[in-house]
């Protein structure tokens, strides 16, 4: 007779482009460099949209600062969703461009410019049945 064997809950990222480390301070977000032409992305890669080669590319650590490269003020969103929220473009240091929220600051447009600098953070965000835990990232005025 199989036994049923249990799986401890683990520790998560809720996408494929954020590294967990041992501690939320530790945790990073990884990406690929064009080996022809040195371009960075956020997450693999199979095609560089800079010089057209199809690599090969290297995973590499991207950085965890930035600056905001544009945003925008969502005011109506799913039901599940807090509105409103900024929703921005960062310019990491070093290369790579990220889709993420700015939080920590009031959502209003005086509150933001464009090229300020901002810096990630991670959290856990939501859990599911089996009781893993997921771990997102943000961003927020450095
Ligand atoms: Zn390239």
């Amino acid at each position: 007779m199989a036994e049923a064997t249990a799986v401890a809950p683990e520790l998560r990222p809720l996408v494929p482009h954020l590294t967990l480390g041992a501690t939320r301070e530790e945790d990073y977000l990884n990406g690929s460099v064009c080996k022809n032409c040195g371009t960075k992305y956020v997450g693999p890669r199979l095609f560089c949209a800079k010089c057209s080669s199809p690599g090969p590319f290297d995973t590499v650590k991207l950085a965890s600062t930035g600056e905001l490269h544009v945003f925008t003020i969502i005011h109506q969103a799913t039901p599940y969703v807090k509105a409103p929220y900024i929703a921005a473009i960062v310019d990491l240091d070093g290369g790579g461009s990220i889709n993420t929220n700015i939080v920590g600051i009031e959502p209003k447009p005086e509150n933001l410019q464009f090229g300020m600098r901002v810096k990630m953070f991670t959290e856990k965000v939501s859990e599911d049945n089996e009781g893993n835990s997921y771990v997102a990232y943000r961003f927020t005025p450095a």
